[in-house]
C-alpha cells in the first residue's frame, strides 16, 4: 500500500520537529492522495523532509496525530502491539500492587498512542476511542489487549463528545467477552469500592485521583469534613476511613450521591457520620456561609470549566467563586483540597485564582503540596496539554 502524503505549510514542521503529536488542519498545505479518515499518511515538511508517520482525520481541526517519528516504522498491527506493550510495562508496578486493582493502562498522546484510553477495573477493561486514528485500528487494538491482558470482558465507552470533532458517532458496548456487571467491585489502595462502567462518569470512576485520595487521607486528623463534588464518594470513604468525625458529600447526581453512600457501605464504615446532599455546591456554599457553619477540611473536586483556553475566563470566576467560599468555611488551622482538571487553564493561572479567593475571603493560606494526576495517567514531555489535573493543598 502506497500511504498518502501530506505537505506542510512553509515554516510549520517545527511542532513536529519537537515530536508534538498534533498538526492542525491551518498547518495543512496540500494532500497527495485520497486519504480515507484514520488512514495512516506521511507527512513532509513544505520542503519534502519526512516528519512522520500520522492517522489523517478529515473531520478534525486536528487533522494529523503522529503515530511515529521514525521514517523506518511500519504501522500496522504489530506496532499496536509494541505500543500497548510499552504502555503496560510502564504500569507494572500498579498491575502488580495487590492493594489496587483499578488504573488506567494507556493514556492516549502521552503513551503515544493518541486518541485511546484503556482503563483496568479488577477482570475487566474499558476502551474509549476518541480519535480517527484509533477507530481504524480497533478491532486489532482490542484483540491485542485481549491476548496480553486476558481480561473476562472489554466494554467500550466511547460516549464523549470529543468524537463528534472527529466525525465519529458515539459508540457504547462490549467489545468481547462478558458485559460487565452493574457494580463491579474495585480495590483503590485497599479499599473497595463499586464501579458502573455502563452508566458512570469517564469510564466509571475517576481514576487519577487515586494518590491524591491517599494524600487526603494522611492529612485527616479527625474533624470535619465538606467533599464538594463527591461522585461516587472516592475521597468520602479515604476521609472517613482515615478516622473523620463528620464527613458531609454534595454532588448534583443522585445516582452519584446513591454509588457514595453504598461504597460507605462496603467498606463496613459507620453511615452514622455521614451525609449526603443532592445540590448545587455554589449555591450550597453559600448556603453553609449565611448558616456560619465551617469545617476542618474541604475538598473540591469540580468538573472540568474550561475544557480550552478560551473558556478559561468565564471558568476562572467560577474557580473563583467556589475557593472563595471554601476559604471562608473552613476553620483555623483548616486545609483545603483545590482541584482543577480544565486543560484550559495552567497550574500558574489556577494559583493565581486560588491565591485571589484567598485574598477575597481575607484569609492567610500557604500551599502545603502541589498535587497532580496519578502516575498512570503519565505526561509526555513532548505534550505538555497531558498534564491537565492540578491540585493544592492549602493550609489556613
Ligand atoms: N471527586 C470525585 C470526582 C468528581 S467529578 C471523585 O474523586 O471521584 C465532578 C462531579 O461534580 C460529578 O460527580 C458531577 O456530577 C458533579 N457536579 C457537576 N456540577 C456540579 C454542581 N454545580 N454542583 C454539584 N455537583 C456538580
Amino acid at each position: 500500500m502506497t500511504e498518502a502524503v501530506v505537505y506542510l505549510k512553509p515554516g510549520r514542521e517545527r511542532s513536529a520537529e519537537l515530536r508534538h503529536p498534533w498538526i492542525y488542519s491551518g498547518a495543512v498545505d496540500r494532500i497527495e492522495g485520497d486519504p480515507q479518515p484514520g488512514e495512516t499518511v506521511v507527512v513532509c515538511s513544505s520542503k519534502q523532509k519526512f516528519l512522520g508517520w500520522a492517522a489523517y482525520s478529515p473531520s478534525s481541526q486536528i487533522r494529523l496525530r503522529f503515530w511515529s517519528f521514525d521514517e523506518k516504522e511500519s504501522i500496522d498491527a504489530d506496532f499496536m502491539r509494541r505500543r500497548i506493550d510499552q504502555a503496560i510495562s510502564l504500569r507494572v508496578d500498579q498491575l502488580s500492587n495487590p492493594q489496587s486493582n483499578a488504573c488506567r493502562l494507556v493514556h492516549g498522546e502521552s503513551d503515544n498512542m493518541p486518541g485511546l484510553i484503556v482503563d483496568r477495573y479488577a477482570d475487566f477493561l474499558v476502551m474509549q476511542v476518541l480519535s480517527a486514528g484509533i477507530e481504524y485500528w480497533r478491532s486489532d487494538i482490542s484483540k491485542i489487549l485481549d491476548e496480553k491482558l486476558n481480561p473476562i470482558g472489554i466494554y467500550e465507552r466511547s460516549d464523549v463528545s470529543v468524537r463528534e470533532l472527529e466525525g465519529l458517532e458515539p459508540q457504547v458496548g462490549c467489545v468481547s467477552g462478558e458485559m460487565p456487571p452493574e457494580a463491579l467491585q474495585i480495590l483503590e489502595n485497599g479499599l473497595k469500592f463499586n464501579v458502573d462502567i455502563k452508566h458512570g462518569q469517564k469510564t466509571g470512576f475517576y481514576l487519577d485521583q487515586r494518590e491524591n485520595r491517599h494524600k487526603l487521607a494522611e492529612a485527616i486528623k479527625g474533624g470535619t469534613v465538606l467533599n464538594c463534588f463527591a461522585y461516587s464518594g472516592g475521597f468520602t470513604v479515604y476521609a472517613l476511613h482515615a478516622g473523620a468525625d463528620m464527613v458531609i458529600s454534595l454532588d448534583s447526581s443522585k445516582e452519584a450521591l446513591e454509588l457514595a453512600r453504598d461504597n460507605v457501605h462496603l467498606n463496613g464504615l459507620p453511615l452514622n457520620k455521614c451525609e449526603f446532599h443532592e445540590s448545587d455546591v455554589f449555591t450550597a456554599l453559600r448556603g453553609y456561609r449565611d448558616r456560619a457553619l465551617s469545617f476542618d477540611t474541604i475538598i473540591l473536586d469540580p468538573p472540568k470549566f474550561a475544557p480550552t483556553a478560551a473558556h478559561a475566563n468565564r471558568a476562572a470566576r467560577a474557580y473563583k467563586d467556589i475557593n472563595l467560599l471554601a476559604f471562608k468555611l473552613l476553620k483555623p488551622g483548616g486545609t483545603l483540597f483545590t482541584f482543577s482538571c480544565s486543560g484550559g487553564i495552567d497550574l500558574t493561572f489556577f494559583q493565581r485564582i486560588v491565591a485571589e479567593a484567598a485574598l477575597d475571603a481575607g484569609v492567610d493560606a500557604k500551599i502545603m503540596h502541589f498535587l497532580h494526576q496519578s502516575s498512570d495517567h503519565p505526561v509526555a514531555l513532548n505534550f505538555p496539554e497531558g498534564a491537565y489535573l492540578k491540585g493544592l493543598v492549602c493550609r489556613v
